[in-house]
């Protein structure tokens, strides 16, 4: 077997031990003789399975039972809408803060359902800062605050967690989700995509607080409403059932491996390591301030963009993938979440210093 390291925003690498497992049961799930994929998601096999999964991620993140865990479908992006079609519970306002991409489509589907006041944003810094809280405007009266913890695009991150005065906070967690210790019950509610740090596409997860249910502004989709989503143990239609079984399985290896706290560690190192060799380089750049960056996904220039497809192309030979920048930014970026492990980075940091020696 030859597994390459991939550095792709999303959909992004899952660990080998786990795709391995999936392929021991694919055909047939411990002697049930069928897969996990033909599986009603009503029958006790597939309900085990669902169950397990959320239980384990509970554990992970130590989510109370004032919590409902949801499993859903049409990625963060319909969370950009099911957000604020849930939460406004009968307000006209609702406050978000703009720290890259991803919060500008957060907040441009907003905007279609409320009045938006944008608290805070980074851009006099062109994204390279998170505006400090004392910078920020009042949130009061607003139906909740969102932001985007990690802003995936952008290279952005918040080492801290907004105060925000008992209004409601919401967070798009798409690119950071079980990356490190998170305290839940400072959130009103979370999301993910799960291509990224969770399980492959497809699936969804919102973590919400029960008592912000059952609000949801009547013109809802039934598809959207997060309290009939929660009466339905996220089974109202036919879930995303082989991606949420892959996710449950993603969950027991980062419980082997012990949890937040240990993959919190791997993660600041392999950060660290990356940005260091970054700024100790003449050739390599990174725009964001120290305290800013993300420790998931580390974007970077070459001192000539004209090497950009000699560095992609010879990257792919030595088993380095898709570590093309976003359109929007151009460069580089290495996306290195839970399953990229600290080999990969330095396998990355080996080839990026011969590559300036070659041609810096
Ligand atoms: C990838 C990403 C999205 C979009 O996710 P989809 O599941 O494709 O809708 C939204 N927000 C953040 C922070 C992301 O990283």
């Amino acid at each position: 077997m030859s597994r390459a390291y991939n550095f792709c925003a999303g959909p992004a690498a899952l660990p080998a031990e786990v795709l391995l497992q999936a392929q021991q049961e694919l055909v047939d799930w411990r002697g049930k003789g069928l897969s996990v994929m033909e599986m009603s998601h009503r029958s006790d096999e597939f309900v085990s399975i669902a169950t397990t999964a959320e239980k384990d991620f509970r554990d992970l993140l130590s989510v109370s039972d004032d919590y409902e865990v949801l499993f859903l479908q049409g990625g963060a992006s319909a969370q950009f809408s099911m957000v604020p079609l849930n939460l406004l519970r009968g307000k006209k306002s609702s406050a978000y803060v703009n720290t890259g991409i991803w919060s500008q489509k957060a907040i441009a589907e907003a905007k279609k359902y409320c009045d938006v006041a944008v608290v805070s944003s980074a851009e006099s810094t062109k994204f390279s800062e998170v505006p400090t809280q004392e910078t920020w405007s009042s949130v009061s009266g607003a139906a909740y605050v969102h932001y985007t913890p990690n802003e995936t695009i952008g290279g952005l991150e918040f080492d801290w967690v907004p105060e925000v005065d008992g209004v409601p906070l919401v967070a798009d967690m798409s690119s950071c989700i079980l990356s490190r210790p998170l305290d839940i019950s400072q959130y009103g509610l979370i999301y993910a995509g799960a291509q990224k740090n969770i399980g492959p596409a497809g699936l969804t997860i919102v973590v919400v607080k029960k008592d912000l249910l059952g609000g949801a502004l009547p013109l809802t989709p039934a598809m959207m409403d997060y309290k009939i989503a929660a009466d339905n143990a996220s089974m109202y239609n036919t879930p995303p059932t082989y991606a949420w079984y892959l996710s449950g399985l993603v969950f027991q290896w980062l419980k082997r491996l012990g949890g937040l706290d240990v993959i919190g560690e791997i993660n600041r190192r392999k950060a660290e390591k990356l940005y260091n060799a970054i700024d100790n380089s003449e050739f390599y750049a990174n725009p964001i301030k120290v305290g800013s960056r993300s420790r998931m996904n580390v974007p970077f220039t070459l001192r000539d963009d004209a090497l950009n497809g000699v560095f992609l192309a010879e990257a792919e030979r030595a088993g380095l993938l898709n570590l093309q920048g976003h359109r929007s930014v151009g460069g580089m970026r290495a996306s290195i979440y839970n399953a990229m492990p600290e080999e990969g980075v330095d396998k990355l940091l080996e080839f990026m210093s011969d590559f300036e020696r070659k041609h810096g």
